[in-house]
């Protein structure tokens, strides 16, 4: 019930806020549940009660308070973070038990816990009330030192506590709004205590340094009113500024363990759940130039205001860095993919060609060099030699024809063209019969093996290294140095990093870069961004075969035949397929056949 003991107006810019929050946030998620497929809402439903929940909780707890995929790559923005998240649930947290348990109510009104100071002001003796006094005091006190770290780096921003992205005015308002939030919430307890004694650690020292001030009991209520007004109008914004993933990215890390596949649900949760921290910013090579920005940060802050535009759309590269370093696991190339299928006419697909061949039936392996492929002949060439050290039959399905795995068309939104053209590339695989499909090229590998189950799809780089495991090629290893590339779309897209530089130690000495594997650098020529200028592309294929160069090695290696292109243009060190490499340090053949 409502009485003078728990009301004062005061509360009311707060209350109406929360309100407006909590309905808003209601009908996203019933506006949701009503576009899912009958399919998800009914895996839905089936595991709310399953362990999948609790592990979703676990997670929950791990990344929305912890922050801890933030912790991993930078402690200061991990801490900043987990200060705010994680002080701010302990608050309300704390915060009703110890109204509840003043009052002995099963229920307090949703303002109480917040405004329990002004209500229930000096010392009181209940059960646990020095624990929940100094508790609340420690919680804010938490937030306060993330605050001041926030406030450090928007002062200084760069490297070590984090890039400051320029938000827009709906965000930055959201900001000025949480950041005087809970200094005013330490100044009214604060003068509270000044004038009717209690308080922890925190509020009651200060509270006694100004007892007897003879400003405090005008300050007393204008400040609990500016405490209330700065929460109203902080949860009056959050959903139209990125504080809205702080509600939303449970349901996002829900969604995921509940196992809903609904693509179009899925990507408006990542978007809604962006918390525009800004790591992605650090790691995307267009974020250095003078082009206009498209980052996840900005595209998805431009997409939820409805205002994102061409550049956000064709000017990304498509190589994944920013989604390696993403806390929240925002998959920002599906989303432009999206984006693009909406800004592109879809055509209906061609018919699939005839097969190819009998007479090529029945191979080991069919191998697919992809159009890149046939601008790097060396690549061929080398595993033509690799092949026929191990002795197997195999047939390069591109030989004679032209066939394309599709991706330039899929990256350029024509998505029903590239379809035919794997089906077309699908059906030629096929009709070779053979025992496993090798590509050259991880752009294809990623295209085969999403549309191929029936035989096994593998990289040359896995295939290669197959052969030398299971004795089938030998290989010597010699006095070169070798600093290994890992292409994006085999490093981030297909997990495949560790395995070519093992097979490159048993050929050389590695002197890698310090940024490698899954962390490693675009080559700049990467099939997406197709609003990439020329000069910036250069740009970025100059400052990446600088960086390989750093380590001082003979010979850069890759594995992609675009790195390759792309590197070999701007190097002065001589650039090779991962399969040259091999192809040059072959001993002798053990045929096992
Ligand atoms: S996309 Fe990820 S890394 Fe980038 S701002 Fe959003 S949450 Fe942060
Ligand atoms: S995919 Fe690459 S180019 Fe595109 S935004 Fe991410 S890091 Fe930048």
């Amino acid at each position: 019930m409502i009485t003078p003991d728990n009301f004062n107006i005061f509360v009311i810019p707060f209350t109406l806020g929360m309100t407006f929050v909590i309905i808003w946030l209601l009908a996203t998620i019933v506006r949701l549940w009503r576009h899912m497929p009958q399919a998800d809402r009914r895996r839905v439903r089936h595991s709310i009660l399953t362990v999948s929940t609790l592990r979703a909780a676990g997670e929950i707890v791990a990344e929305v308070l912890i922050h801890r995929r933030i912790w991993k790559r930078n402690k200061f923005l991990g801490y900043m973070h987990m200060s705010f998240a994680f002080g701010w649930f302990m608050l309300i947290v704390v915060g009703k038990f110890e109204s509840l348990t003043y009052t002995g109510n099963h229920f307090n009104p949703i303002w109480y816990p917040l405004f329990f100071k002004f209500f229930v002001p000096g010392e009181h003796e209940f059960f646990l009330s020095a624990f929940f006094t100094q508790a609340m005091d420690l919680w804010l006190a938490l937030i306060l030192s993330g605050q001041i770290l926030a406030f450090v780096k928007r002062r200084m921003p760069g490297r070590t506590i984090g890039i400051r992205p320029r938000h827009t005015a709906v965000n930055r308002a959201a900001l000025t709004a949480l950041w005087f939030i809970f200094p005013l919430r330490l100044a009214a307890e604060s003068v509270t205590a000044g004038i009717h004694g209690g308080g922890g650690f925190l509020t009651g020292t200060i509270g006694q340094a100004i007892a007897g001030a003879p400003v405090l009991d005008s300050l007393f209520m204008p400040l609990w009113w500016a405490y209330s007004i700065s929460l109203g109008v902080f949860f009056v914004l959050i959903p139209f500024s990125r504080y809205f993933h702080i509600p939303v990215e449970g349901f996002l890390i829900l969604a995921r363990h509940w196992g809903v596949s609904d693509e179009a649900t899925i990507r408006t949760l990542e978007t809604l759940a962006c918390s525009a921290c800004g790591m992605c910013l650090r790691v995307c090579p267009r974020a250095q130039g003078d082009a206009p920005r498209m980052q996840p940060v900005y595209f998805i802050e431009r997409l939820r205001a409805g205002r994102d535009n061409d550049n956000d759309v064709w000017g990304c590269l498509g190589c994944l860095r920013c989604e390696e370093v993403c806390p929240v696991v925002v998959h920002s190339t599906q989303i432009r993919m999206a984006r693009k299928m909406q800004a592109v006419p879809q055509r209906r697909p061609q018919p699939a060609p005839a097969p190819v061949p009998q007479a090529r039936q029945g191979v080991d392996v069919a191998l697919f060099a992809g159009c890149m492929g046939k601008l790097t002949p060396g690549t061929k060439a080398a595993m033509n030699r690799i092949l026929q050290a191990a002795g197997l039959a195999y047939a390069w399905v591109d030989e004679d024809e032209d066939l394309c795995c599709g991706r330039p068309l899929r990256l350029s939104g024509r998505t029903g063209e590239a379809q035919a053209r794997m089906d077309r590339l699908k059906t030629a695989l096929l009709a070779l019969n053979p025992r496993v499909i090798v590509s050259t090229c991880p752009i294809c590998y990623n295209m085969i093996r999403a549309a191929i189950s029936a035989r096994p799809v593998l990289h040359h780089t896995d295939f290669v290294a197959q052969l030398i495991d299971e004795g089938r090629i030998a290989v010597g290893r010699s006095a070169q140095t070798l600093t290994y590339h890992d292409p994006c779309e085999l490093s981030r897209m297909a997990d495949i990093s560790s395995r070519p530089v093992s097979t490159l130690a048993k050929v050389g000495t590695l002197k890698q870069p310090d940024e490698c594997g899954r962390e490693s650098h675009c080559c700049g020529g990467a099939l997406g961004g197709l609003a990439v200028a020329g000069h910036e592309r250069t740009r970025l294929m100059t400052a990446t075969a600088d960086y390989l160069q750093r380590p001082g090695a003979q010979t850069i290696v890759t594995a992609c035949p675009l790195c390759k292109k792309s590197i070999a243009q701007h190097a002065a060190t001589p650039v090779v397929d991962f399969a040259e490499a091999i192809a040059k340090s072959l001993k002798t053949s053990s045929i096992n056949q």
